[in-house]
């Protein structure tokens, strides 16, 4: 399997440099050359197999020769072994509605279900190349947990990991400040999530820096990120009896930067029996309003209880283009141009029709948020993570319009013990603290805090990978 730049300026590549590569060299997405298909006698087959080799089965025809089999299959089980759920992610039923947790992995976010995975990946390739890589993300607060405990006290790999200071969650600083290995190092930057994107993607744009200093990307633009994530929507439709999903069933997915949503449009593209994919978001709804009016424009970003989705310009979307603009990265580019040039994208009645055919949308703000927490936990007694309320407010909500005719999953991004202020003001008092947490507060801390401006960022990681090298 060879892979394509949504913009056409990057010459095919095999699957281990187009992980390398990160964001494409000419400044688009990297995509498959085409997306292999399931067919639906085969899905069955694959119904009865653990997580981690029904992961192997849905992820090999994208390696292709890049790992050899079993190198492949180790790393995968590599990946899914630091879970604390035998089936990983398992599928639970509540009322009228399936959460698939998620954030059963070590820093309890969906977000580890592809960086264990891409941790384990970089090591294995860079060991047999023999070289180093200094990784560099912006998060809105999972992300950047996720990636450090995916490379924490690797050989070969240093972390650099913006966040926006001040507008994550104390658990999830935490999470990344307190992780003490030396090729770790968090940055805080006086600005929002959309900054630290903007200064990671145009780091990675300066592409005589990049290679001088061996620069990767663990964001959702890796498309190892996105290949991971598509195994559990696969996995979320298998785990729903038969007899009960002939008409396919709907997924509901609490979204920020498209990248979780994206995989579920590979999953549906490789045969996953997938009716729907509900987009939920919160007051930063841009692409809410995409789905609903066909119109894709730039706001401003609102602080929410849900700060993983407090996102307005989606990365992932580019992916997504690509293929509504009928894989055309001539169409791509002028689209993008516009996008930049006039914070507005709208795209014609033909590709509109095609969108809704793809995708419903909603969002919730942090009333209905809270409320959905409170109401969830009053009905079921299981509480909900603010970003996984989201999804349960619109996918009730686009039930409700619907007719409950399908079975209705909505993933479940994060453990609600990562943001106990949402949950408190919900319920009255604290999620359980489960073992990942405890003691959180008592470590010690290290982060910098930087302007955010990509001169300030370029500066400083010059003087620490130029130290590290003498
Ligand atoms: C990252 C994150 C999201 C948003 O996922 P995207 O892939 O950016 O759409 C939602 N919820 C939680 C808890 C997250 O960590």
């Amino acid at each position: 399997m060879r892979y394509i730049s949504t913009r056409g300026g990057v010459d095919p590549i095999p699957f281990d440099d187009a992980v390398m590569m990160g964001l494409a060299a000419d400044g688009g997405l990297l995509l498959p050359e085409e997306i292999p298909a399931v067919t639906p006698d085969r899905l069955e087959e694959l119904a009865a197999l653990p997580y981690p080799d029904l992961a192997v089965e849905i992820m090999a025809p994208f390696i292709g020769e890049s790992v050899p089999a079993a190198e492949f299959e180790r790393l995968v089980r590599a990946s899914y072994a630091a879970f604390d759920h035998p089936d990983v992610v398992p599928l639970v039923r509540h009322g009228d509605i399936r959460i698939l947790e998620l954030f059963h992995g070590p820093t309890l976010a969906f977000k580890d279900v592809a960086l264990q995975f891409l941790g384990n990946l970089f090591a294995w390739i860079l060991a047999r190349r023999g070289e180093s890589l200094n990784i560099i993300g912006a998060t809105s607060g999972d992300t950047g947990s996720a990636a450090i405990h995916g490379v924490r006290g690797r050989k070969r790999i240093n972390i650099f990991m913006l966040h926006p200071r001040g507008r994550v969650s104390p658990v999830q600083e935490r999470q990344m400040t307190s992780v003490m290995d030396a090729n770790v190092h968090n940055i805080a930057i006086e600005g929002t999530f959309d900054d630290g994107q903007r200064i990671v993607k145009e780091i990675f744009g300066d592409l005589a820096f990049k290679e001088r200093f061996h620069l990767g990307a663990v964001n959702s633009i890796n498309w190892a990120r996105v290949l991971a994530q598509s195994v559990y929507y696969v996995s979320a439709c298998l785990q729903v009896p038969a007899a009960e999903r002939r008409d396919g069933i709907d997924i509901v997915v609490p979204t920020g930067n498209f990248g979780n949503i994206f995989a579920g449009f590979c999953a549906r593209r490789l045969g996953a029996p997938i009716h729907r994919l509900i987009l939920a978001a919160n007051a930063n709804n841009i692409l809410a309003e995409f789905i609903t009016t066909g119109c894709y424009r730039r706001g401003t970003v609102e602080e929410t209880w849900s700060p993983s989705m407090d996102i307005q310009v989606a990365s992932n979307f580019e992916r997504y283009l690509y293929f509504l603009l009928n894989c055309d990265p001539a169409a791509v580019r002028r689209a993008m141009a516009d996008f930049a040039a006039n914070g507005e994208l709208t795209v014609t009645p033909e590709q509109f029709r095609r969108v809704r055919e793809d995708f419903a949308a909603g969002f919730a703000d942090n009333d209905e948020t809270i409320a959905t927490i409170r109401d969830f936990h009053r009905e079921t007694g299981y509480i909900l993570d603010p970003h996984t309320a989201v999804g349960v407010r619109v996918g009730r909500k686009y039930r409700r319009r619907e007719g409950g005719l399908r079975p209705l999953v909505c993933l479940a991004t994060a453990h609600p013990a990562k943001f106990p202020d949402a949950v408190i003001r919900a319920i009255g008092s604290p999620p359980p603290v489960p073992p990942a947490l405890q003691g959180l507060e008592d470590l010690p801390t290290r982060c910098d805090t930087l302007p955010a401006d990509t001169d300030a960022v370029r500066s400083y990681l010059t003087a620490l990978l130029l130290r590290e090298r003498c």
